[in-house]
């Protein structure tokens, strides 16, 4: 089974792993894709340069009007007014707050509803062959979901990677990806 080392913690990965794209080439094992590779795939797919005030004012207009209603409640502004609206986004298109905000309120749903799948198979003791071509697939799709940008974001990865074969705890590797990630900005895929 050596063959099956985590090309990130280098633990065994078991009969399968995960796809470690774009932290890494390789496969990898469950811990370091539910810690490292999916938070960094979220973070590329709501990196703070994606954010503008165009793009968020499009996902606020698109939220359902209770959420609506709860976006204006959380950030204290007035629903009616839509200076007020207007001039908050422009001042905060780019915080943490509002992105939270609009990724939590079904931004990014589609990713994670594959996601749910996926788990779900990893977990089977004796997943059947018709199981295993399923998460291929959705594996392969979720690949596609969260590829945007990735060479852009190359860089950014290939430095947390160095870190990451520094430290044994992982932690500090998240904690560089939730400071370059933690804009949690949607990108806008209506
Ligand atoms: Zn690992």
């Amino acid at each position: 089974m050596d063959d099956n080392k985590c090309c990130i913690c280098g633990a065994n990965y078991g009969r399968y792993g995960n796809n470690a794209e774009p932290v890494a080439s390789g496969r990898c094992c469950n811990d370091c894709n539910a810690e490292v590779i999916i938070p960094a795939r979220i973070s590329m797919m709501f990196g703070a340069e994606n954010s503008t005030y165009e793009s968020v004012m499009v996902m606020i207009e698109n939220l359902s009007d209770d959420d609506y209603k709860d976006f204006c409640y959380e950030m204290d502004i007035d629903s009616e007014d839509m200076e007020e609206l207007s001039s908050f986004v422009m001042r905060n298109y780019d915080s943490n707050r509002v992105m939270g905000f609009l990724n939590d309120r079904g931004f990014g749903a589609e990713d994670d509803t594959i996601l749910a799948q996926m788990y779900e198979i990893e977990d089977m003791e004796n997943p059947s062959e018709l199981d295993l071509k399923n998460y291929r697939n959705l594996e392969i799709k979720y690949d596609e979901l969260t590829r945007m940008d990735a060479e852009d974001m190359q860089p950014l990865f290939d430095d947390l990677k160095k870190q990451a074969t520094k430290f044994t705890g992982m932690t500090i590797l998240f904690t560089g990806i939730a400071a370059i990630g933690g804009y949690l900005i949607g990108r806008n895929r209506a």
